[in-house]
């Protein structure tokens, strides 16, 4: 795969999502499939699709992993975690590597900008997965 840099204003720029949909749109080579998750995913909550979206990668690294004779799962990726906004009304939310956690530690949420999404009570609870 390629990737094209999109020059906007004199300042370098990654494709949009809408460029890059309908890249894949009009790929002949993109899966059935590809298109039409793309284009039914339009009508969910673009952060709960984003969830959704991130279990099933997750789910089918798992699959292919295991369905790979002689291979043994990674522990690095089994060591993800979900952090997400507790503000009524956000539901902001996102999956990383628990290594990561630290850098969220005291920050607010970047949709809402109110609340602390990992506080010392969180840090404490998840040091023994660090
Ligand atoms: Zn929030």
């Amino acid at each position: 795969m390629t990737t094209t840099l999109t020059k906007t204003g004199g300042h370098t720029s990654h494709p949009t999502y809408k460029q890059l949909k309908e890249r894949v749109l009009k790929n002949p080579a993109s899966s059935f499939w590809l298109k039409g998750a793309i284009t039914s995913l339009e009508d969910r909550d673009v952060l709960d699709a984003q969830l959704d979206v991130s279990y099933l990668a997750k789910l089918y690294d798992i699959r292919l992993r295991e369905a790979l004779p002689g291979e043994q799962p990674e522990p690095e990726r089994e060591r993800e975690i979900i952090i997400h906004c507790d503000e009524p009304g956000c539901g902001w939310s996102l999956l990383m590597a628990i290594e990561h956690l630290p850098d969220w530690h005291n920050l607010p949420c970047p949709q809402c900008h109110s609340g602390i999404l990992v506080n010392d009570e969180d840090m404490v609870s998840s040091a023994g997965d660090l």
